[in-house]
């Protein structure tokens, strides 16, 4: 059968997750908090299922979710969107992505990456004809270099996706990348599809620079978040997307017949548990305190680690101690010292290896103690 996807095997979190199951290693690779969710929104969920709501919700997501989430959007960002028309509920942030790309991109349109990015923006590009289009961050501080992204830019340019805070670098976008964005795009067909799951992952004080703040930007974009990251849930794959109305309704016809509707009983539990705004507003502090013990504890390491500004991740240089490939050094690491991280170099599409590991730090302290003492072995 000729491949549509000729370049795609197992994902490096699965490769991870199960090497490191095998080896029975402390997993700080595929990001997933080993820590419980509030017991609150388990006992929502539970009475939502005995309350008997486990038939299809509405195609958008129930109403109740999307006004809230409404609610919460203007919170943060001083924007309301209509919940009517402007927001959808998907499964996840990746169905959301997905639904995206497709409702916008055609056969040999391009849409502009920024590397290293995740792992499953190309492969629903290329699903839909388009032609990704790879601009390189820069290697010092992984920041966006916008005379280069400026030149990627062409006549068929139809979308540029960006993910801010960053997987995998744990980078964050400012409010002047934005106003340079906006100056960019202007008078540009070209739409925005803005990865933000980790809006609430934010650290040492500084403000989301969601899209949704930036009223120029806002008209040409899809933002797309996901409850996995922001209430410790990621396997309930609940996400959603937030459009102008005329990209919403298009975005709509995609997830109509991608998955029709998402799981009901977590859209009518989360709907009651976001009215309470201080799970996702006390997260910045509740991770920038993770952040700073395992950093602190991986001082007693040789690794050297880059800033980590948002998100669970951070970067861990090791071209002093070795010269082996990132992926090699990873799986050496599972398999002999018992830890398992991801190799920098699977996020980019000519395989760049800066010798640099992603640690994932959404971890018990016990967890990140056990690992460092391993990782103090080397
Ligand atoms: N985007 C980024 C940057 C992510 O890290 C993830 C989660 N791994 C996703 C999207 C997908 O989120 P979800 O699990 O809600 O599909
Ligand atoms: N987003 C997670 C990460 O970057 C992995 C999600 C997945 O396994 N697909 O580690």
């Amino acid at each position: 059968l000729p491949s549509k996807l000729p370049n795609v095997g197992t994902t490096i979190f699965t490769v991870m997750s199960k090497l490191a199951q095998e080896h029975k290693a402390i997993n700080l690779g595929q990001g997933f908090p080993d820590f419980n969710a509030s017991p609150d929104i388990i006992q929502l969920v539970t009475k939502a299922m005995q309350d008997g709501y486990n038939q299809y919700a509405p195609m958008p997501g129930t109403i109740e979710l999307r006004e809230q989430i409404a609610i919460k959007t203007e919170r943060m960002y001083g924007y309301a969107p209509n919940p009517d028309t402007e927001i959808t509920v998907t499964s996840g942030a990746t169905e959301a992505l997905y639904a995206a790309i497709s409702a916008i991109v055609s056969p040999g349109d391009e849409v502009i990456v920024l590397e290293p990015c995740y792992d499953s923006y190309v492969p629903a590009i290329e699903l839909n004809g388009g032609i990704p289009v790879y601009v390189s961050l820069s290697s010092d501080d992984f920041s966006i270099n916008f005379s280069q992204l400026q030149s990627a830019i062409t006549s068929r340019t139809r979308a540029i996706i960006i993910n801010t805070p960053h997987n995998p670098t744990g980078t964050t976008l400012t409010q002047k990348d934005l106003q340079f964005l906006a100056i960019l795009l202007r008078d540009r067909n070209i739409y925005l599809i803005s990865d933000e799951v980790y809006e609430h992952i934010i650290f040492d004080g500084q403000q989301h620079q969601s899209v949704l703040r930036h009223a120029e930007l806002r008209e040409r974009s899809f933002v797309i978040s996901s409850f996995g990251k922001t209430y410790h849930v990621t396997g309930w794959k609940l996400g959603y997307c937030i459009a102008p109305r005329e990209l919403s309704t298009e975005f709509r016809k995609v997830h109509q017949y991608l998955t029709f509707s998402s799981f009901t009983p977590l859209q009518i539990a989360l709907a009651e548990y976001l009215r309470n705004p201080e799970p996702y507003e006390s997260l910045p502090q509740f991770y920038q305190q993770k952040r700073d013990f395992f950093v602190n504890l991986m001082q007693q390491t040789r690794f050297s680690l880059l800033p980590s500004r948002g998100s669970y991740f951070v970067l861990a240089s090791y071209g002093h101690i070795t010269d082996e490939s990132d992926t090699d050094y990873a799986i050496r690491l599972t398999k002999e010292i018992g830890v398992a991280t991801i190799p920098l170099s699977v996020f980019y599409s000519n395989k760049t290896d800066n010798k640099l590991l992603r640690f994932c730090f959404a971890k018990k302290e016990e967890t990140l103690e056990r690992a460092v003492e391993r990782l103090m072995k080397i």
